[in-house]
């Protein structure tokens, strides 16, 4: 067979999940809570499907869901959404972000991704024909110089991949890096994908810099949120797009022909739930004191914190312990010491290892306790 992708293996998060599961180590690899989401949202979901929720949903989403998230965004961001053509409820932030992608790159088309990336930017792009254009960010802090950005533009140049709050660094954009982008796009056609499936949980009362806050860029955006994240319901696969108009017909030309529509009692269920319960301002609060516990704990180890100013991941270096390759290290931290983490160096394309290593701290404060009794001996 001619593969399509053929540098591509099976994704780091299901990799580490079943090595951990494997071990029974404890799993703070992949992305997900082990605490259970709200029971009043799951009589929700129920009373959906029992008050007959249960056929298609119209092909952009539970329109209720979608007013929902225009009220939000207008209350948070200040930005105007048409909730009948410029939002879509997609399934995951995953397929909201391939069918952004396919909905605009040609092959050829040039698209800046920075790096650590999320694993599933790289391989959409080039599936698509296009070329991913790496620019690296570094621990400790994974700042962005701008002007270097500008270095990478050429008439090929299609779209960038934005991540704030950042996975896997837990960086966030700032308005500085807002102003920076907003000057090096005007004048041109360069289209944005915003990922900010994160956008809930920042911390150390930072502001989420949504592109849907700034008039310059929102024109030219896609945006991709989570319910999963918000939810605390991962697996329940479920998120939304926003984009305006123009983008949005593109991408719906291909979300009714790939998905068609999404789950309706969770759609029907989620809408209510988020009617009756504002459960926005407590989120950031709640994963805070998770990130203060964790980083206290992992502060009397011998691996060094980094900065983590938004997301649910902390990452570490371990450099001070073994100049060992990242893989390799966590890979013996799960059979050796019970505990797996992600390697950064699978965020990279050329992969730089610095010898950088993502927890997972959307956890239950024992479970990330028992994690620090294991951890503290390496
Ligand atoms: N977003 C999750 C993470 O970063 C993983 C989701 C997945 O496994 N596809 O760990």
């Amino acid at each position: 067979l001619n593969s399509k992708l053929p540098t591509v293996g099976t994704t780091i998060f299901s990799l580490m999940s079943k090595m951990a599961a494997d071990y029974n180590a404890i799993n703070l690899s992949q992305g997900f809570p082990d605490f259970m989401p709200d029971a009043r949202l799951i009589e929700c979901i129920n009373d959906a499907m029992k008050s007959g929720h249960n056929q298609y949903a119209p092909m952009a989403g539970n329109i209720r869901l979608r007013e929902h998230i225009v009220e939000k965004v207008e209350r948070l961001y200040k930005a105007n959404y048409n909730p009948e053509t410029e939002i879509t409820i997609t399934a995951g932030g995953t397929q909201a972000i391939f069918t952004a992608l396919s909905a605009v790159i040609h092959p050829g088309d040039e698209v800046i991704v920075f790096e650590p990336a999320y694993d599933c930017y790289a391989p959409a792009i080039k599936l698509l024909g296009g070329l991913v254009k790496p620019f690296e960010l570094t621990a400790p802090d994974y700042k962005i110089d701008w002007e270097m950005v500008k270095k990478l533009f050429t008439a090929k140049t299609k779209l960038i991949i934005l991540n704030t709050p950042h996975n896997p660094t837990g960086t966030i954009l700032t308005p500085k890096d807002i102003a920076a982008l907003i000057k090096l796009t005007k004048n041109t056609d360069i289209l944005i994908l915003s990922d900010e499936v994160y956008e809930h949980i920042i911390f150390d009362n930072e502001e989420h810099q949504s592109i849907a806050r700034y008039p310059e860029l929102f024109e030219r955006s896609f945006i991709v949120a989570s319910f999963g994240k918000l939810l605390h319901a991962t697996g329940w696969k479920i998120g939304y797009c926003m984009a305006p108009e123009r983008l949005m017909n593109e991408f719906r030309k291909i979300h009714q022909f790939n998905v068609f529509s999404v789950n309706t009692p969770m759609q029907a269920g989620i809408a209510n739930y988020l009617n009756q319960e504002n459960i926005y301002p407590e989120i950031s609060v709640f994963f805070q004191k998770k990130r203060d516990f964790f980083r206290d704990l992992i502060a009397q180890t011998r691996f060094k914190l980094l900065p983590c100013k938004g997301s649910y991941f902390q990452c570490v270096t371990f450099k001070d312990i073994s100049n060992e390759k990242d893989l390799d290290f966590a890979e013996r931290l799960v059979k050796d010491f019970g505990v797996a983490a992600i390697p950064v160096s699978a965020f990279y394309s050329k992969n730089p290892d610095e010898g950088t290593l993502r927890f997972c701290f959307a956890k239950k404060e024992e479970t990330l306790q028992k994690a620090f009794e294991k951890l503290i001996k390496v």
